[in-house]
């Protein structure tokens, strides 16, 4: 696999794909002011966050020498943290709520990534 391509693969499998031609088309209810809004915030964060995370596997490769094949493993082991390897983490066993932002993060980490309060609940060490 080329450089780039696992990710522009992980990428535009969590965007569902490309549309089916032969579906019906559908009447769309037009969406508030706010939802829009929520899209075009949504929109820009996982933008923001496929930009930094392709930044970072960057730099870890010139830096270490890991493989394509390397991250797939270690993806693969976090995807199967909740049982299933099924490219996602179901908040039943992977993901928590943070007790303090209420957001959903990972049972594994260490502290909430949104506000930093620290992950009393987890294990550290579930999946090593
Ligand atoms: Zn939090």
């Amino acid at each position: 696999m080329a450089s780039g391509d696992f990710f522009n693969w992980l990428f535009e499998a969590a965007q569902g794909g490309p549309p089916d031609p032969l579906a019906p088309v559908k009447e769309a209810p037009r969406p508030s002011a706010a939802a829009d809004d929520s899209r075009r915030d949504m929109e820009r964060r996982y933008e923001r966050l496929r930009l930094v995370t392709m930044a970072m596997w960057a730099l870890l490769k010139e830096r270490s020498g890991l493989t394509e094949a390397d991250l797939q493993k270690y993806v693969n082991q976090v995807d199967l943290i909740d049982g299933k390897l099924d490219g996602r983490l179901t908040r039943e066993k992977g993901i928590i709520e943070c007790a303090k932002c209420h957001r959903r993060v990972l049972k594994t980490a260490l502290a909430c990534v949104y506000c930093g309060e620290p992950n009393g609940q987890g294990d550290s060490f579930l999946g090593t």
